[in-house]
């Protein structure tokens, strides 16, 4: 069984191609960005093989490279039903991406998945901890092991204003990233921060406004430099 915070069908951004994403609840990592807090507790149990018949009504809108998106909170967290669920859609032959922060280490679902995006929230140890709550050691692993191994990945930094928005971290988020098929740099908002205030928890960067298009557009050139 797996806990499961919600599901989004016909979802465009979590992959490739229209996908379901399932968001499994729990998270190692406390972000201090995170937009989705809410997923750090309760969810609903769910049947892996249940919850794989259940995506696979969707198959048709799926198409050629579309699928079902494992997100959260930390789908690793539950990790047991993540690779559970993972072998259950593989064998109806849907194709399957791993939406992961890089806080547990999982060879076996990094091997079962078709593409696993992967979140560098902070290229420096370090700060890294200070932004996530958790060591670096389990990210880099899991780039490691998808580099041997030539999986297909993705990579995502949040481009957060005056933490990660720099010329410096951007370049250094690309050589960590070397092997990724594809890097996305993502625009920090603010739109998760009502769910703080719901859950009676303190909004760690207060404050800090959204990233501007502009800052984006000029990140996302310096990583095609
Ligand atoms: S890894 Fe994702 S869900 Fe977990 S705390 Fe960070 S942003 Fe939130």
């Amino acid at each position: 069984m797996v806990k499961i915070h919600s599901i989004e069908t016909l979802g465009a951004l979590d992959g490739p191609g229209i996908r379901t994403v399932v968001f499994f609840s729990g998270c190692v990592m406390r972000c201090k960005y995170c937009h989705n807090p809410d997923t750090w507790q309760g969810g609903e149990e769910r049947d892996e093989a249940e919850l794989a018949d259940w995506c696979v009504r969707y198959k048709t809108y799926y198409g050629n490279n579309g699928g079902v998106t494992l997100s959260g909170g930390e789908p690793l967290f539950q990790k047991e039903g993540a690779i559970k669920l993972l072998k259950e859609l593989k064998s109806r032959r849907i194709h399957t991406a791993l939406d992961t922060g890089g806080g547990v280490f999982c060879p076996e679902a990094l091997e079962l998945a078709d593409l696993t995006i992967i979140d560098i929230k902070h290229p420096e140890p370090d700060a890294f901890s200070k932004l996530t709550g958790v060591p670096q050691k389990s990210l880099i692993q899991s780039l490691e092991y998808l580099r041997e191994h030539n999986k297909k990945f993705w990579a995502r930094l949040v481009c957060v204003p005056k933490l990660t928005d720099t010329p410096e971290v951007v370049r250094a988020v690309k050589r960590m990233a070397a092997g990724a098929e594809k890097i996305e740099l993502l625009p920090y908002h603010t739109m998760g921060v009502p769910k703080w205030r719901k859950l009676g928890l303190e909004y760690p960067l207060e404050g800090v406004p959204p990233l501007s298009q502009e800052r984006l557009e000029e990140l996302k050139r310096i990583l095609q430099k």
